[in-house]
């Protein structure tokens, strides 16, 4: 657990049991010892075939814990109630979940079910994010907050205005300026009375990653005089009143608490100056920002980390909208918070398997053709190859590796001459391959083929270059004996992950051996990437048509340890993705059946009918690896 450092990242609610295998504690440190959750047994009852009690999904596999997201919903709330307790501030917190951070409808369903004791809503980007969230609030509390943020159009404030109708407490949030013709008019046609919030545009600026859009010359936003502008419209509009909500957002992963304070503190003075203005403002709305210690470091320094907890954030809001409120005399305004990342990143594990690795045996060399070689070379390249000798008498790998690569060079510039011959090329390939694997064997990297699609399941990786956690969910009471980077299913060179937590560019791995069953995993070896519940599931795409991966949810049960599957969903079929790129898979199956029926003979050993169904099988079939094609080095179990 150390190696990996589980307990910095991952507490409360990951840790490593007597077994070696991941434990899931649910309620985090409030979860009695009976109610952990060992994450391979539930890998082994969702991947186990039907006919031996399992599920038979296929991996990869996301396993979600809607306790973790009860605990991490009722964690945020908690910590707001305790400063707005301890501060003497006179309102409340009543937070809203932003579904881009994860649309799945579950998740959805659940926030808004276990949020609703506290009022919490949702807040939506776009016209079906506004319609999922107007469908699942109407389970929700009546008071919960429908935020409406994002580009808008008629259809859009149209549809914020139904809601209304629909006595869903809806607010309409002004990100362009020009968005208040169309909701003075809409709402004049549609007898609606809006409640209507401004995006204010803050100097204050975040200068990580996910801050670029933050500052002056930020893309959301209004400015002070757009503010202005809109405040002498609404007035004139005689609906001045229905005004109630400043919002901002500085950025995701707001790495430390001053900055937080210093953004809320600007905010909180504009609002100030609306209710000076005659708004009957009631809301300030921080947005997001909350930020996930993905590496478990606790610095501001890193766009992964953040320097503060729930409870440090909670004060600094509450602090800083109460000490300006307090000097300019203004009633203190509910508190909403838009976070996302905070909310979800926790609440599930997708967890994938290694399904071969790269061994690093050294091929003999051979000194087929390297004569010939060397009589070819020009003066340079003769010199190369006296250097590359010496050094390799003398044991000096690294410089080895130096001259091979210019020998290299030069060969590859005669071959395109045409002074040197092909057999030459091969020998001086064959020469660098010995030297680098020669290295290698001194100081193996491994690479590990896993099944998975970096760009489907963690595209923040590729896309931005964001860490996440990634660890064996097993073995981990024995000592990993090998660093291995991991290689993906795509064929493409982006899809491996080569850098980890902690600015590591390899992970410490086990061998792929059998276990001869003792950890249960049938000599199979599984990897968990966590903290990866929010963002990572939407922006993920179909490269290479790999489609999503299969998804468990997981209760806790009676009884010790024990666990309830309460929904299992197979990923997507060849057919589903191939539907996807606009394909039709039931034309391209008759389409080959066709063809088998015209070349396929049922003397060629394969009768066609079975060939037939053969193909239908593979329409049906996740596009992942099955499990039987494992690597020699596990087939053995
Ligand atoms: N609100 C708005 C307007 C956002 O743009 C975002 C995401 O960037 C969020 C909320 C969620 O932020 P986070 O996931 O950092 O809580």
């Amino acid at each position: 657990a150390a190696l990996y450092k589980i307990d910095c990242w991952g507490a409360p609610y990951f840790s490593v049991n007597s077994s070696g295998n991941i434990s899931v504690q649910p309620y985090g440190t409030a979860t009695l010892p009976h109610q952990e959750i060992d994450l391979m047994k539930v890998v082994k009852k969702a991947s186990d075939p039907k006919s031996s009690g399992g599920l038979g999904l296929q991996l990869p596999l996301i396993v979600r814990f809607p306790d973790v997201l009860k605990n991490r919903l009722e964690s945020l709330q908690s910590a707001f109630d305790f400063a707005i307790k301890g501060q003497g501030y006179e309102s409340h917190y009543q937070g809203v979940y932003p579904v881009k951070c994860n649309q799945d409808r579950f998740v959805v369903e659940d926030i808004v079910k276990m949020g609703s004791q506290f009022r919490f809503g949702l807040e939506a980007g776009s016209k079906p994010e506004l319609l999922l969230a107007m469908s699942c609030l109407c389970t929700g509390s009546p008071d919960a907050l429908l935020i409406c943020n994002g580009f808008k159009d008629a259809e859009y404030i149209s549809l914020a205005l139904v809601a209304r109708k629909l006595l869903l407490n809806t607010v309409i949030v002004l990100e362009q300026e020009e968005e208040l013709d169309l909701v003075i008019d809409l709402s004049r046609k549609l007898a609606v009375r809006p409640v209507i919030g401004v995006r204010a545009k803050l100097r204050t600026k975040h200068s990580g990653h996910f801050g670029s859009t933050s500052g002056e010359k930020g893309k959301f936003g209004l400015t002070t005089t757009q503010i202005l502008r809109v405040v002498k419209q609404l007035e004139h509009s005689g609906m001045l009143d229905c005004l109630k909500l400043l919002h901002f957002h500085i950025g995701s992963q707001i790495p430390s608490t001053a900055l937080l304070a210093d953004g809320v503190g600007e905010a909180a003075q504009i609002y100030c100056e609306l209710v000076r203005l005659g708004a009957c403002m009631r809301v300030i709305d921080i947005g997001g920002g909350l930020g996930i210690d993905y590496d478990g470091s606790k610095s501001a320094e890193s766009d992964i980390s953040v320097s503060y907890g729930l409870e440090e954030y909670a004060a600094a809001v509450v602090q800083a909208v109460r000490f300006v409120c307090d000097r300019k005399s203004v009633k203190h305004p509910v508190i909403c918070s838009e976070s996302g990342r905070a909310i979800v990143s926790h609440h599930s594990i997708l967890v994938f398997e290694a399904v071969s690795a790269s061994v690093y045996d050294v091929p003999p060399m051979s000194t087929h053709g390297l004569q010939y070689l060397v009589q070819g070379l020009t003066e340079d390249g003769r010199a190369d190859y006296l250097n590359l000798s010496n050094a390799a008498n003398r044991g000096e790998l690294d410089i080895c590796l130096l001259y091979a690569d210019q020998l290299k060079q030069r060969c590859v510039e005669q071959f395109k001459e045409g002074s040197l011959g092909i057999e030459q090329l091969a020998a001086v390939d064959g020469l660098c391959d010995f030297v680098s694997k020669s290295i290698g064997a001194s100081n193996p990297i491994r690479t590990y083929n896993v099944n998975l699609s970096v760009f489907t399941s963690i595209p923040d990786f590729w896309g931005i270059g964001q860490l996440f956690p990634i660890i064996p969910i097993h073995r981990l009471d024995q000592r990993p004996g090998v660093s291995g980077v991991l290689s993906d299913l795509t064929c493409d060179s982006d899809g491996k992950i080569d850098k980890f937590i902690g600015g590591e560019s390899s992970l410490p791995l086990h061998e792929l051996e059998g276990d001869g069953g003792v950890s249960g995993s049938g000599g199979r070896y599984y990897l968990g990437m966590f903290l990866g519940g929010a963002y990572e599931e939407a922006l993920g795409g179909v490269h290479n048509l790999f489609g999503g991966p299969s998804v468990v949810r997981v209760s806790q049960s009676d009884g010790p340890q024990s666990f309830a599957v309460t929904r299992a969903v197979p990923g997507p079929s060849c057919g589903d993705v191939l539907r996807v790129m606009q394909h039709e898979p039931e034309l391209m199956f008759e389409t080959l059946k066709h063809r088998a029926e015209e070349f396929v003979h049922d003397n060629d050993g394969m009768a066609h009918v079975s060939l037939a169904s053969s193909l239908a099988r593979s329409f049906r079939n996740m596009p992942y690896l099955v499990a039987t094609s494992y690597c020699c080095s596990t087939a053995a179990n």
